[in-house]
């Protein structure tokens, strides 16, 4: 099964537990509007997709990501997740992705410039902030957030910085948001670990992925007294029973371009997520937890900062091991929900504080996780299962209210 099927095959069993009609279930089940929009440039043609997946709660809301894995299917799986998450953290957004299939690695600065422009170019017209908002996702950036758009603003001749989020700071970005899907995972997992009276000094943790949301977790949990026994990325991983010197991996990230060679044993991705640890945080792409692998796992949380690490059959196997899978839907909301400040701030025109926007954050954070746990205490969920029906109705409500069902 693809990425998409299992997304729909989740979907599917998490709505019959909670109740829900497979008439209900079917209406989560479409993308409301499908772009698949191929880009020409130098004589090359990369696929390049956007699905707006549902729009019952307002806009709808997604990251672009470019990577040469890229499918329709997988980029459909990320929007019926977009609309799921807006609704665990109760912004006003439907969800929404993009994807362009290119490997970014093989191509200079001008070259990713001209498919971020063309990218526009091929979508605007179904874009904007009542209508689709992008934001960064796997190898984009704040940069490529600022070509695209400067390119929407010249064609549509007026500024709009609230078509599109994950902007630097000087173009109308939100103070906060390079670190926020890092952080809203860090106050998720704080608010669990209270729960369970476990201090955070105890906790050994393992990152998969050193990217933004990957680097930025290790940093924030380090810096709050966590052991960061293991990071990898692309080219592998490195392992320190004692702790990792987190800003020197950083340091040596952007010099290298790898944290592989700075510090402890080398590693490989796979064994990075069967390391002896508490806290396994994957933080780079689907499918990499499944029963396959889930059954040598250790960790006795998992946070989920990637979309989709772990598979419904990998979910079972953790369940039935005692596992706490904290989902990604709640644990990398954080990005969406300083996304939804920056859009309100470019729609005000008045800009917010580091302070402000971290602890407005933490507080639709804690509403989030109690909510959902209520739901796991009162109804035996998992908190992934929780998560799912709290979302599924919030959106089934919207729909109501519309007169659409
Ligand atoms: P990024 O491009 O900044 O970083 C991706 C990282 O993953 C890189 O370090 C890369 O080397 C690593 N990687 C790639 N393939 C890998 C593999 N096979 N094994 C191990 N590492 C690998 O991307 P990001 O924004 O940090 O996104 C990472 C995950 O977090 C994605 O699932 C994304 O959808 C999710 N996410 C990101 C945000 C956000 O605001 N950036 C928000 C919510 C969810």
């Amino acid at each position: 099964m693809n990425v998409y099927e299992l997304a729909i095959k989740r979907l599917e069993e998490i709505g019959k537990k909670g109740g829900f009609s497979s008439k209900e279930i079917a209406i989560l089940k479409e993308s409301k509007k499908i772009l698949d929009r191929p880009l020409q440039i130098n004589g090359k043609k990369y696929p390049a997709y956007r699905v707006q997946h549902n729009d019952a709660r307002g806009p709808t809301k997604g990251g672009i990501r470019y990577h040469p894995d890229v499918t329709l299917d997988e980029v459909k799986a990320l929007a019926l997740w977009m609309t799921l998450k807006c609704a665990v953290v109760g912004i006003p957004f439907g969800g929404a992705k993009g994807g362009v299939t290119v490997n970014v690695k093989e191509l200079n600065q001008k070259e990713i410039e001209e498919i971020s422009r063309a990218y526009v170019q091929a979508m605007h017209e179904d874009l904007g902030p009542c209508k689709d908002i992008p934001a960064p996702d796997v190898y984009t950036n704040s940069q490529i957030m600022a070509w695209m758009l400067d390119e929407y603003e010249k064609i549509k001749g007026k500024h709009c910085p609230g078509m599109i989020t994950g902007k630097p700071i000087e173009l109308g970005g939100s103070k906060g948001r390079n670190f926020a899907t890092a952080m809203g995972g860090a106050y998720v997992l704080r608010e669990l670990l209270k729960k369970k009276k476990i201090n955070p000094a105890q906790i050994k943790v393992a990152v998969q992925g050193f990217g933004n949301a990957g680097s930025f977790i290790a940093k924030i949990l380090n810096d709050s007294d966590y052991k960061i026994v293991a990071v990898s990325d692309s080219k592998g991983g490195i392992y320190d029973a004692d702790g990792l010197d987190v800003k020197g991996v950083i340091a040596y990230k952007k010099e290298k371009g790898t944290v592989v060679g700075f510090q402890g044993t080398k590693i490989s991705n796979e064994q990075l997520l069967e390391i002896d640890c508490e806290v396994l945080v994957p933080a780079a792409l689907e499918n990499q937890i499944s029963e396959k692998n889930a059954d040598k796992i250790k960790a006795k949380i998992i946070l989920e900062l990637a979309n989709g690490p772990v598979t419904p059959e990998g979910d079972k196997v953790l369940e039935s091991k005692g596992i706490t899978v904290l989902p990604d839907v709640l644990a990398n909301a954080g990005g969406v929900t300083v996304s939804y400040f920056e859009w309100v701030q470019n729609n005000t025109g008045y800009y917010w504080e580091e302070e402000e926007v971290l602890n407005k954050l933490d507080r639709i954070m804690i509403k989030a996780f109690e909510e959902i746990d209520k739901l796991v205490e009162d109804k035996k969920l998992s908190y992934r299962d929780a998560a799912y029906v709290l979302a599924i109705k919030r959106v089934l409500d919207a729909e109501k209210l519309r007169g659409r069902i």
